[in-house]
């Protein structure tokens, strides 16, 4: 067998539990070290509550992972900048490899005016509350009966899908750059929340913005097609889509709360056979209590490896 070693592994998510396994089936020690108690990262805390079959035979496997007696497990241990163990800490330590696999833990935001109004939240935090994640399930997401999300992939979809079947509040808006063709979240995912989606809304928000779909080659009977049905939204409660709309201003209230959310009207050009949103610099604005950015996340540059963000 090859020379065994002790190896550092940074972050217990499904990238780090699966590569102290090789790690550790290939004869070498692994120290774990994970920011929260509980191992699994985002597939304890990010993969939606009721996907509970999901969620615990991915526990079953990370507790296999963990018990071989060659991986050491500590929980609650911080790795980084200000944290319990910094890199150079552990690269005093010893370790013949230290191996980073943190997720991506910063927060992306829009820098637009208002972001710091109160209602205004990110996805990950909304996830991690509802995932029961301390100090994230302690905190009160004041989400009021109205809501925008910001984004239109599969996180959107499990955001849309607390908010309206487990929080019941009345309408959730979502906000999108683009068309409906642009859509990065899964049909599959969507079902969800497709009882609440306001057929009648969405065939209006279809013909409102056909011009531009049109202009970039897109086909209107097809698009109505795929995204209009001949239902109503369950429970009175309702999903609806503001597309070619970028966000531009949060607007607060007297009480320092979100009132509304102002948004820039798009259109789309191609560029490479792509298509990419053009602001119009015509704006309106979309009453809503709270608003949650579902628009990705970007690596904690706090750990202290060099990074810099291609966006
Ligand atoms: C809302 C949401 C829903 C999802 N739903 C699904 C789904 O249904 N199905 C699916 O297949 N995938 C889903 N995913 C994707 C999946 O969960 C992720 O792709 C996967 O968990 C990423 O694994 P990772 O190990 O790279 O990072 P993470 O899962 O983020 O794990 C990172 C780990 O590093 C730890 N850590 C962070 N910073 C530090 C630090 N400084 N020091 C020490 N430890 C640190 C964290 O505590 C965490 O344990 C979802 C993701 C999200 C956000």
């Amino acid at each position: 067998m090859s020379q065994q070693h002790l190896v550092a592994v940074v972050g217990a998510g499904p990238a780090g539990i699966y590569g102290t396994r090789k790690l550790a089936e290939a004869g070498h020690r692994v120290v774990l070290l994970n920011r929260d108690i509980k191992p699994g990262g985002l597939a304890e805390y990010g993969i939606f509550v009721d996907k509970e079959k999901m969620k615990t035979g991915l526990r079953k496997q990370f507790k296999r992972i963990l018990a071989d007696p060659k991986v050491f497990y500590l929980g609650h241990a911080s790795v980084g900048r200000d944290k319990a163990l910094s890199l150079e800490d552990l690269k005093n330590l010893g370790f013949s490899a230290i191996v980073v696999t943190a997720g991506a833990q910063g927060t992306k935001k829009l820098g637009i005016e208002g972001e710091d109004t109160i209602g205004v939240y990110h996805a990950k935090d909304v996830v991690y509350h509802y995932n029961f994640l301390p100090p994230f399930s302690q905190r009160t997401f004041e989400v009021g009966r109205r809501v925008a999300i910001i984004g239109m992939g599969n996180v959107m979809v499990d955001v849309a899908n607390w908010l309206l079947n487990h929080k019941k509040i009345d309408h959730v808006i979502v906000v999108a750059r683009r068309g409906p063709i642009e859509k990065a979240y899964d049909d599959s995912e969507f079902e969800v929340i497709e009882p609440y989606l306001d057929n009648r809304d969405m065939k209006q928000e279809i013909e409102r913005i056909a011009p531009q779909l049109i202009a970039v080659g897109q086909n209107i009977e097809e698009i109505t097609r795929k995204f209009v049905r001949d239902t109503e939204p369950a429970e009175g409660r309702r999903l609806t889509f503001r597309y070619l709309c970028s966000p531009t201003k949060v607007i607060s209230n007297d009480q320092g709360r979100v009132a509304a959310l102002e948004a820039e009207e798009n259109v789309m050009v191609l560029q490479d056979g792509k298509t990419v949103a053009k602001g119009t610099g015509k704006t309106h604005c979309i009453d809503v209590d709270c608003v949650i950015y579902a628009i990705g996340d970007q690596v904690d540059a706090s750990i202290g490896l060099p990074f810099s963000s291609l966006l």
